[in-house]
């Protein structure tokens, strides 16, 4: 199973998906972690580019193709081999960021950034998605709180508003996929909520 975590910023992503993995490991499911941008050595160097302050000035498509650029490698590198030899991937982030981020953020074309996502997957589409849904103060209020400031969190609250706004947008047209849970309660109910939403995978 290829199961995808998504939300803004602060939602809780990683941390809900390290105790998913506990536990399907506790269950002897052979199970790996996994996330983009970042997920292989090669998106490590383009995660820094595209994190890195001083790319400020760096064009919304320069930004897309770099993310896609991670994912294509990403894809190809870890998320397939380890499903071709059945273990369960558990990835903090995929294509619904770049549609959210670039497409309801940035104000890309969503058509253009699906062309993108399928070029770069190859057409790989995960089981589910988790995505965990947090009121934007909440999630920016925990990450200024963890973690030093990169190039997006001097941004505008409006801007992680539409992103969003556009992950709901896409959960709504992809029902089958998305599972909707509130990222912001207590740690240990949404991981109870997270295990409650798969458990018919
Ligand atoms: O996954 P993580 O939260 O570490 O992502 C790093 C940064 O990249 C975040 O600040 C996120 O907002 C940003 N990002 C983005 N567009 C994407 C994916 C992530 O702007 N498609
Ligand atoms: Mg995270």
């Amino acid at each position: 199973k290829f199961i995808v975590f998504e939300g803004i910023d602060g939602a809780g992503k990683t941390t809900q998906m390290q105790l998913l993995a506990e536990f399907l490991h506790n269950n002897d499911i052979p199970v790996l972690c996994t996330r983009e941008p970042g997920g292989t050595q090669i998106g490590g160097r383009l995660r820094e580019v595209l994190l890195d302050r001083s790319c400020h000035n760096m064009s919304h498509r320069t930004e897309a193709f770099l993310y896609a650029a991670d994912r294509a490698q990403h894809v190809a590198e870890i998320v397939r081999p380890a499903l071709n030899s059945g273990v369960t991937v558990l990835c903090d982030r995929f294509i619904y960021s770049t549609v959210a981020y670039q497409g309801w953020g940035r104000g890309m074309e969503i058509a253009l950034l699906q062309q993108i996502n399928e070029l770069a997957t190859d057409g790989l589409l995960p089981d589910a998605v988790v995505l965990l849904d947090i009121p934007v103060l909440v999630g920016l209020r925990r990450v200024l709180k963890h973690r030093s400031p990169d190039r997006l969190e001097v941004e505008q609250q409006a801007f992680f508003q539409r992103v969003r706004e556009g992950y709901l947008e896409q959960a709504a047209r992809l029902p089958k996929i998305f599972r909707v849970l509130r990222g912001d309660g207590a740690v240990e109910m949404v991981h109870r909520n997270i295990l409650k939403t798969l458990s018919d995978l």
